[in-house]
């Protein structure tokens, strides 16, 4: 018999447990669309049935006069499987529903107007019905504002799944954010443990490196030098790509803590000078430090800075045989902002113009490996990072054979520091 529930769309007249979750303000937006649903079509009883999970329940009604809903319900799930609208001027002459026990009993329903509420492309969502006690029709405008008022509340759960949506990727966006910093966490301390590690051993080596090379000198052992002296390099090496690596690590890991501080420009240049001179030593190659008068200070992480310009330095002379490096200290413009500009010039080999691109990549090295330059390729990586930190950048023009010009700018003041 059409009224009866079918199995796959039970009627779940008891509150389904989904029930004590919905708020309030909407509770009372389906009890005002049911009420208005009555006035409109002039009729005693209205009910609103919503579809979860394979059952109709009632989430609102007007003038049920029973506690138990599940009758009135078969009517809706009716509709619901039909998914159509469904009209009966006189149900007690249809034969689907003459013999439905509130048809022959109880309030002895007679008129029926009841229609789907829209599912976005899929099954409807529930049924909104109005039922009379007396043999009517209704008109097309009560029609037309019946289904009016089904697709209102057809929006309005489309608006609360939404809502559901965004809440529980809320939840999932805080969760994954609480694992991110955890994770970040453990990183830094897994950083700190390892630098450590690394480093103590490697201190250890090159102290004895130097103590070796002291004994055998005053031994009179001068052949053993050369091996001594493999063993100083190679642990200074490993000291270096170690940190390098670390650098890298902590900047993945977060942003690193920085301290501004103002720094005097022109004896932080020439400081630069001392550093690189052992790395000039014998070989030939000319120092250039040109200064423009009145740099002043700038305000920065001055440790970064240095470590940047020592990177920038190291290179060129790295990749020059012979001729000039150049350090060149400006006040650049742009716009209304004021920069440092730290060029380091060299004639070295140069880097094709295709290959301009890769040098700022983390582990990219431009030459062939074979030609012994050594490195981590992660020096110009973390050098336009820091860069880029402290609101600056690393600008580079090069022709092969001939030299390469890194530009260092750094904003003078503190704004655009991360
Ligand atoms: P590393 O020097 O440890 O290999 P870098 O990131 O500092 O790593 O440099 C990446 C690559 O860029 C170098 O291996 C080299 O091929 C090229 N390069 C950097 N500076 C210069 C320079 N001044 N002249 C020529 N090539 C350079």
């Amino acid at each position: 018999m059409e009224w009866a529930a079918s199995s796959e769309l039970e009627a779940k007249p008891a509150a389904a447990p989904e029930r004590a979750a919905v708020g309030s303000a909407r509770e009372q937006a389906f009890d005002d669309l049911t009420r208005l649903a009555a006035t409109l079509l002039g009729a005693p009883i209205a009910l609103l049935a919503l579809v979860d999970e394979g059952s109709a329940w009632l989430a609102a009604s007007v003038g049920l006069d029973v506690v138990d809903a599940s009758p009135y319900l078969s009517f809706c799930t009716s509709v619901i499987q039909r998914d159509e609208p469904l009209e009966r001027s006189d149900l007690a002459a249809d034969p689907r529903f003459a013999a439905h026990p509130l048809v022959t009993a109880g309030p002895r329903l007679r008129a029926l107007a009841a229609v789907p509420l829209p599912g976005l492309g899929g099954p409807p969502l529930g049924a909104l019905c109005v039922l009379d006690v007396v043999p009517r029709r209704f008109t097309e405008d009560q029609r037309r504002g019946l289904l009016a008022l089904a697709r209102q509340v057809a929006a309005r759960l489309e608006l609360d799944r939404r809502e559901r949506e965004l809440a529980e990727q809320r939840v999932d966006l805080a969760r994954a954010r609480a694992e991110a910093v955890t994770s970040a966490r453990a990183k830094d301390v897994f950083l700190a443990n390892m630098g450590h590690e690394l480093r103590t051993p490697l201190n250890a080596i090159l102290g004895c490196a130097e103590l070796l090379r002291e004994e055998a000198t005053a031994a009179g052992l001068g052949q053993l030098l050369p091996d001594i002296q493999t063993v100083d390099r190679s642990g200074r090496h490993l000291v270096a790509v170690i940190e390098d690596i670390l650098d890298l690590a902590r900047l993945e890991a977060g942003v690193p803590q920085l301290r501004r501080e103002p720094v005097a420009v022109a004896p932080l240049a020439e400081e630069m000078e001392a550093a690189v001179r052992p790395q000039l030593r014998n070989r030939p190659l000319r120092w250039r430090l040109a200064l423009e008068p009145g740099l002043g200070d700038i305000t920065t992480d001055a440790t970064k800075l240095r470590q940047i310009l020592l990177n920038l330095l190291s290179n060129a002379i790295k990749f020059t045989a012979r001729g000039e490096i150049e350090l060149a200290v400006r006040v650049a413009h742009e716009g209304d902002r004021e920069f440092i500009a730290f060029r380091v010039a060299d004639t070295g080999i140069g880097i094709a113009a295709d290959k301009l691109s890769l040098l700022f990549r983390d582990f990219s090295q431009v030459h062939d490996a074979r030609h012994g330059y050594g490195g981590t390729g992660l020096g110009l990586a973390i050098s336009r990072r820091f860069a880029r930190l402290l609101g600056g950048d690393i600008l580079v023009d090069s022709e092969l054979g001939r030299g390469s010009r890194f530009t260092l700018l750094l904003p003078r003041g503190p704004q655009g520091m991360s």
